[in-house]
């Protein structure tokens, strides 16, 4: 198979390939089908996830630009921010974060622990927002007056979702696309749980730029349904155009937005439940904001049927279990016990 991103400037930043492993005991809970989970909460830098492997592009970028400072956004508990402050560090850049209050009545600690705490320890700047702004445009403002203040910084959108951060999860569909050839894994499906979109946009970029058109449903974590299939859609045509010259059709875009609940950041019951059930069962940790809706999706699509239950099925991990210190009080061990 050839590797479509030896073009591209990257900084390695990644453990990888990350590990694709079975997961039998949660098969077996649920009479299958066979299910894997592809370790991307594994990538290695500042406790992993998936977007240290957009940031091996974003920071090439960065470092070409000339740049000694890094400006992005996220919500509080950004997992996005948490990988970009330590990148930041690590290339001895300095990092700006503007953090959103976009989940309402948090705990007690949400502002504090979790990926906060990591922000703060790999040396990163931070300032509040309230919900509700357009936050790319506000980080962008705060670019232009670090800059008239003679930093040299570079703005990465948040969740590190533009065409180049979604090369990262190009790089990520080509190691799945050999572990499923050297494992013989019939790979019927892809779930993920989806976002700002990069994740999903690369992955569809990667499989269709290699003739692959095994699905990817995307669970969301907080837009609709029409809404988040056109950012996906719309990220995956640039991503694409990249790498190929084959038209990408929008029907290479699934997304399932039955697993948001009340919103961004709110664990619903099933997204606790099967947080809980990978935990007893795997030994693995979700996070409350996506990899636990992602696997609500997954194992609420094999229970009412819409996910066949012949052949392999891969769950996506994204990472992100930090934050589940902040969210303490919902995972705690009086939930654990019921
Ligand atoms: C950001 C994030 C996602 C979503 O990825 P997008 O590229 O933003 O769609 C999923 N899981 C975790 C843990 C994340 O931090």
């Amino acid at each position: 198979m050839q590797d479509l991103l030896t073009g591209f400037r990257r900084i390695h930043l990644c453990h990888q390939p990350t590990p694709l492993e079975e997961m039998p005991r949660l098969t077996a809970s649920l009479g299958g089908p066979r299910l894997w989970i592809k370790r991307d909460d594994c990538t290695g830098l500042a406790t992993g996830g998936n977007k240290t492997r957009k940031l091996e592009f974003l920071m090439a970028a960065a470092h070409d630009a000339g740049a000694d400072m890094i400006v992005t956004q996220g919500a509080v508990q950004s997992n996005h921010v948490r990988q970009t402050a330590a990148a930041a560090a690590k290339l001895g850049m300095k990092c700006h974060a503007l953090l959103e209050r976009r989940v309402p009545n948090t705990g007690a600690g949400y502002e504090r622990t979790g990926n906060v705490l990591f922000d703060q320890m790999f040396g990163t700047t931070i300032e509040f927002r309230p919900p509700g702004l357009d936050m790319n445009a506000e980080a962008q403002a705060v670019t232009d007056r670090l800059r008239d203040e003679g930093n040299k910084p570079y703005f990465i959108p948040g969740g590190g979702s533009n065409e180049i951060g979604a090369l990262g999860y190009v790089a990520s569909a080509q190691e799945i696309l050999h572990q499923i050839n050297a494992m013989n894994i019939d790979l019927k499906l892809l779930v993920v749980a989806t976002g700002s979109a990069g994740t999903q946009a690369g992955l569809v970029a990667g499989f269709h730029a290699h003739g692959c058109d095994i699905p990817i449903m995307g669970i969301s974590v907080r837009q609709p349904h029409d809404i988040q299939v056109e950012n996906v859609y719309r990220l995956a045509v640039k991503t694409a155009a990249l790498l190929t010259d084959k038209p990408l059709g929008r029907d290479h875009v699934l997304v399932d937005d039955g697993y948001v609940g009340e919103g961004y950041g709110i664990p619903t019951d099933g997204t606790i439940a099967a947080t809980n059930a990978l935990a007893s069962h795997e030994g693995i940790l979700l996070d409350p904001v996506y990899s636990g809706k992602g696997m609500a999706g997954l194992i609420g699509r094999i229970g009412n049927g819409d996910i066949s239950k012949d052949g392999d099925v891969i769950f996506l991990h994204t990472g992100g279990a930090v934050s589940l210190f902040a969210y303490e009080d919902q995972f705690g061990s009086s939930t654990a016990a019921e």
